[in-house]
């Protein structure tokens, strides 16, 4: 396979808002504007920002989960918004999701067991010591006992019922998990073992991981790449150790400081979030960080700010921190998200 395992390029997702009197007057929810970036195989990217910034929307279109309004979805390099149904499960083996609540996500009837193995019971038919021989073997790779396979999920603690999850993702031996917010509603001691065991199965079987978080503490212990959304678009796309030595964008750096982190002393500016994330129905003009940005200045209120390349092989879209610098730079940082 030429190219990275993922790449997306140009996505978009409008949700349509009420009715009008025709298609064009119903007003949308611009949810996802125009994100593109690649993942590599083994490669964590996480993609972060405040609530509503179209993080599980990104997440939910890279399932296929609901098609997009307009961009593509490359996985090895096939555009899975054109697939038709018996393709699209395939190539689904390859893409496995992770979500945030284990218990709603796992069927409550069933056993630890069951749940792991029905993806591949989905695709062939195994016999009762085939069926119990994969949930044991698949336990095992999340750090589990066997005879957890006998349990219902309500028998299950939270950080247990997510390692089933995870099992269960692992089943059809994907090439990339996507893990919407999963270890947001775990406890602190046990988001950390999750994140262990994440990190451990990326190193054994080179698992990709496209991880959403609105945890920068997570993100920052987890991440090759991140991402930061702002409404619906990225607004900064750094390797993770970089992003964290020295936000670009204001959004990021005020995201940071806002974070609780044991060590500050390496904040450069104390920003502060102050405001909202404006309606994405009716977002601020030119630059939509703007009413929020201390550094803000008279082209951020009229004209959008695309993402450009920095000196780091990081883009961030940012009239002040990273102002247009060459005549073919949308084609520059193109090339920069998508690694080529
Ligand atoms: P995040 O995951 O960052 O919290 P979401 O992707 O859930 O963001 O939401 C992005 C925006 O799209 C929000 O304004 C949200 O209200 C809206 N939205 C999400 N899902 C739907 C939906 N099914 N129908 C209409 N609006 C939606």
């Amino acid at each position: 396979m030429n190219g990275p395992l993922l790449k997306v390029e140009s996505l978009v997702k409008h949700y349509p808002l009420g009715t009008g009197f025709s298609r064009r007057d119903v007003p949308v929810i611009r949810a996802v504007q125009d994100v593109s970036f690649s993942v590599e195989a083994g490669e964590t990217l996480c993609i972060v920002g405040e609530s509503g910034c179209g993080k599980s929307t990104v997440a939910r279109l890279l399932m296929r989960l609901m098609d997009p309004t307009g961009g593509r979805v490359l996985l090895e390099g096939v555009d899975i918004a054109r697939l038709k149904k018996p393709e699209l499960r395939n190539t689904r083996r390859r893409m496995q999701m992770v979500f945030q609540d284990p218990y709603s996500s796992l069927n409550p009837r069933l056993s630890a067991g069951r749940i792991i193995t029905e993806p591949v019971e989905n695709f062939e038919r195994l016999s009762r010591k085939q069926r119990e021989a994969l949930a044991a073997e698949l336990l095992r790779q999340v750090g589990l006992a066997p005879e957890i396979m006998h349990r219902l999920p309500s028998e299950l603690s939270g950080g247990q019922r997510q390692r089933v999850g995870i099992a269960r993702a692992l089943s059809l031996k994907p090439a990339i998990i996507i893990a919407d917010e999963a270890v947001s509603a775990l406890d602190v001691s046990v988001q950390a073992q999750i994140l262990n065991l994440l990190m451990d199965l990326q190193q054994d079987l080179g698992i990709a991981f496209v991880f959403i978080s609105h945890d920068l503490g997570v993100v920052e212990h987890i991440g090759h790449k991140v991402a930061v959304m702002y409404l619906g678009r990225i607004v900064e796309l750094a390797r993770c150790e970089d992003l964290f030595a020295n936000p670009a964008h204001p959004y990021t750096e005020a995201l940071i400081a806002a974070a609780p982190v044991p060590d500050p002393t390496h904040r450069a500016l104390e920003a502060r979030l102050e405001g909202e994330v404006p309606s994405p129905v009716n977002p601020p003009t030119g630059c939509a960080f703007h009413p929020r940005c201390p550094l803000a200045i008279e082209r951020c209120r009229v004209e959008v700010p695309i993402l450009n390349p920095m000196v780091d092989r990081r883009v961030v879209a940012c009239h002040v921190r990273a102002p247009t610098i060459c005549e073919n730079s949308d084609v520059v940082s193109e090339a920069l998200i998508l690694n080529q």
